[in-house]
């Protein structure tokens, strides 16, 4: 059974195509990453699927559940940490958590959940300070708190780690992975390329509203056509390679050569030879694989 299905999901606000006929599907017990620049369509997604935005054609559901036509079902599965901080600035954090807990139909039965969350995420000693007492940090992990209130089996996480500092980011970040490993489905956009690289098995790379990549990180890794070679020199003067060597250079710390090779049309040895031809001598080389930052950076750049 899937988490989450998108079928042919397209979104228009006026003229503007938000997203273009998004086709996902995303596993039970998944960790999924959904990247792309800003404006890329990612948080009219999430919003979709959340039932705070209408979709302008095809289907989204959670759990089997279409989120329009059962959006009860579907929202009661679904937790959503939004995107933008917004909250009451005058209840408490327990007050806040016990309203969303209203809204899902529960009362008093589900006060020990709350004091597990606030514990989780080291909020307990805050629990009755108002938020508008709170650091940025702190608000962000009442709006997380607020959005497991109802136990749900998928958590999108809209840039959970914005503007939030390295120390709090790694708690966060191993809080999020202890609920997939709980079973929780766990969706999340960011723009920190290295997280959803150690983190995500599944990557999805949104641009303009189109579905640029979706695949596995190890298949995604694989794809780029480009690789780097980096050798510490020792002798020679790399100003003396021929034009088309000079092209693939890039800026490197003194001592070093860095060439950037497309994987078929230069081959290592031509390129060796190359290098022996005019003088160069080098101690090491290395040749280095991308990462998810360069390929990220080839499928989205227009
Ligand atoms: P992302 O979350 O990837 O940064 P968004 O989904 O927020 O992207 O936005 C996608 C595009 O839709 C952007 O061009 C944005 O300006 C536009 N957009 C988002 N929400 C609205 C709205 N309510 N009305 C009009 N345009 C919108
Ligand atoms: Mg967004």
């Amino acid at each position: 059974m899937t988490a989450v299905s998108i079928e042919k999901l397209s979104k228009n606000y006026g003229s503007l195509q938000a997203l273009e006929a998004i086709d996902m599907e995303i596993g039970k017990g998944e960790f999924f990453a959904l990247l792309g620049p800003n404006g890329a369509g990612k948080s009219t997604l999430i919003n979709i699927l959340a039932g705070l935005t209408r979709a302008s054609s095809g289907r989204a559901a959670v759990l089997g559940y279409d989120v329009c036509r059962q959006w009860r079902e579907a929202r009661h599965r679904l937790g959503v940490v939004p995107q933008e901080l917004a909250y009451d600035p005058f209840f408490t954090i327990r007050e806040l958590l016990t309203l969303q807990s209203g809204y899902f139909g529960l009362g008093r039965e589900n006060r020990g959940w709350i004091d597990e969350l606030l514990v989780a995420l080291g909020l307990e000693e805050k629990a009755e300070t108002t938020m508008n007492h709170l650091s940025g940090g702190m608000k962000r992990r009442v709006l997380i708190a607020q959005a497991l209130v109802h136990r749900p089996p998928v958590v999108i996480l809209d840039e959970p780690t914005a503007g939030v500092d390295v120390a709090l980011r790694r708690q966060l970040w191993d809080f999020i992975r202890g609920l997939n490993s709980r079973g929780h489905t766990i969706i999340l956009t960011t723009h920190y390329l290295e997280e959803a690289e150690t983190m995500c098995e599944r990557i999805a790379i949104l641009n303009h509203g189109r579905l640029a990549a979706l695949a596995p990180r190890s298949e995604l890794l694989r794809r780029s056509q480009w690789r780097r070679l980096r050798l510490q020199l020792v002798d020679g003067d790399p100003g003396c390679l021929p034009e088309a060597l000079l092209a693939k250079r890039e800026s490197a710390p003194p001592g070093e050569l860095v060439l950037r090779l497309h994987r078929e049309r230069d081959p290592l040895g031509a390129v060796l030879a190359e290098l022996d031809r005019c003088g160069l001598r080098f101690s090491d080389l290395k040749i280095q694989e991308p990462g998810l930052t360069e390929i990220y950076s080839e499928l989205t750049a227009d």
